[in-house]
């Protein structure tokens, strides 16, 4: 090839092909953080579905005891976030209304804006905090993604629908916000607030819970060796006559309560009350009996919790049998009113 015509092709290269692959090269890599961020965009439009907001809407100031924070928020926006931390998302809308309704009402009791004390728990002036424990449970946003996984578009719809269809809704009697309980899965029948909190409410008493013996909280075994059995019980009281030999003769349930939940027990000589033993054992529930073996001693349970007030299993039922969430408030809760507080 002649020295000029292998310049001529090099100079056709140079001016023709190379700003080709220039140009292509950098529409390439402007066009691809648009292509992205467009992407982002939709995905979180998608993934958060929030409750409208009302101008009339209360705030609450929540301690998030997870991550140490304070948040202010709606009362609504914040009801969205215990409900998804009580109660199963895959429970029938109904139940979900009325787990609101309770969910809202303990919060208004709390709230300083309505002449409540707020949460004493931690060194922090807020309404409420999000331990279970005390207060009552709340999640974030960014939990229940985590928590839900693909389904999370499904169950955040359903619970902030049944959060807006409730907006505002509380239980009160003789004009106060009732103090609230609920609890997972009764034994059939629910547990007086006298029994277990030494309070005498009226809007609490024995009611039938039926139709939970499907749910897998309904029935529980706890197993201890002899020796497990006996340790513990002597952490409370050092004083027991209990042994790992005498423990058939020296365990005696005394007493149940009208709702069936055992009432007084006598331990190696020591009388205490069901629900006291339940908390050394961490049983699922007071209504409990015995069986001994040679190595154990293994209690047999029946519901899950204290059984105080709604029994969630129960209001999924009754609302499954087409109940609505105000028969199940007014059955659980009895004599209370059902108004709205903004
Ligand atoms: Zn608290």
């Amino acid at each position: 090839m002649k020295w000029w015509i292998s310049g001529m092709l090099l100079i056709i290269f140079i001016v023709l092909v190379i700003p080709s692959f220039i140009v292509r090269r950098c529409s390439i890599s402007e066009s691809k953080p648009i292509m992205i961020e467009s992407k982002e965009q939709t995905i979180e439009e998608v993934l958060t579905i929030d409750i409208k907001s009302e101008e009339n809407e209360p705030f609450i100031q929540l301690y998030d005891h997870i991550n140490g924070k304070i948040i202010e928020l709606s009362l609504e926006q914040y009801i969205v976030g215990v409900v998804a931390a009580e109660m199963p998302a895959s429970f029938h809308i109904e139940a979900l209304k009325a787990q609101a309704v309770a969910a809202r009402t303990l919060a208004v009791r709390k709230m300083r804006e309505y002449g409540g004390q707020g949460c004493s728990k931690y060194d922090a002036e807020v309404d409420v905090c999000s331990f279970y424990g005390h207060c009552q449970a709340w999640i974030s946003d960014e939990e229940q993604k985590k928590n839900w996984g693909s389904s999370y578009d499904e169950k955040r719809k359903k619970i902030v629908q049944a959060v807006e269809e409730t907006r505002g809704i509380i239980l009160r009697y003789q004009g106060s916000p009732i103090e609230v309980f609920f609890y997972s899965t009764s034994n059939g029948k629910t547990e007086d607030s006298e029994e277990v909190f030494s309070m005498n409410l009226p809007y609490y008493g024995v009611v039938d819970s039926i139709g939970e013996e499907d749910a897998p909280q309904f029935k529980g075994i706890a197993t201890f060796s002899r020796d497990e059995f006996v340790k513990r019980f002597k952490q409370y009281y050092p004083n027991s006559k209990l042994t790992v030999k005498n423990i058939e003769s020296q365990v005696k349930i005394l007493s149940y309560t009208e709702s069936g939940r055992v009432d007084e027990i006598m331990v190696g000589g020591i009388k205490l009350k069901g629900k006291d033993f339940r908390t050394i054992y961490n049983l699922n529930s007071a209504d409990f009996n015995f069986e001994f073996s040679d190595e154990e001693v293994i209690i047999h349970t029946t519901g899950y919790g204290h059984g105080v007030g709604m029994s969630q299993v129960g209001a999924d039922k009754m609302a499954k049998d087409g109940k609505t969430f105000i028969d199940i408030l007014k059955h659980y809760y009895i004599g209370v009113d059902i108004e709205t507080v903004y």
